[in-house]
């Protein structure tokens, strides 16, 4: 999508700090995190959110998963323990319509979801 800001940081028309990269995946350095470890990963795919999931993204969904245990190892928090979000739509807070997994660690998160 052209107007989407995470498909251009996909293009590389938006410069990011890229920390993993295939042909259906890229992670990257959330520009305002808000613990020690905040890492987007997101499929190449412009999929808006969890609603836009079809079945044939099932391979791509369940390799992002992989991906993000391997970064938790890569930055030290796997054994500290970590958060995986997913907004979705207006009440979920979502600002950014491309499917994004947040990766947030290196702190204390406390027990508060919403
Ligand atoms: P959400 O509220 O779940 O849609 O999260 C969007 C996230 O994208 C926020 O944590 C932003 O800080 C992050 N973000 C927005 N623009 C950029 C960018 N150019 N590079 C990296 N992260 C970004
Ligand atoms: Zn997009």
């Amino acid at each position: 999508m052209s107007d989407c800001i995470f498909c251009k940081i996909v293009n590389k028309e938006i410069p990011s700090e890229v920390l993993y990269e295939d042909d259906q995946i890229l992670a990257f350095k959330d520009i305002n995190p808000v613990a020690p470890v905040h890492i987007l990963v997101i499929p190449k795919k412009h999929i808006i959110s969890v609603n836009d999931i079809i079945d044939e993204d099932s391979g791509v969904i369940g390799n992002i998963f992989i991906v993000i245990k391997k970064l938790a190892l890569q930055q030290g928090v796997a054994e500290t323990g970590y958060r995986v979000i997913t907004n979705v739509g207006r009440d979920g807070g979502q600002e950014v319509a491309h499917l994004h997994f947040h990766l947030i660690g290196g702190k204390e998160l406390g027990k508060k979801i919403g």
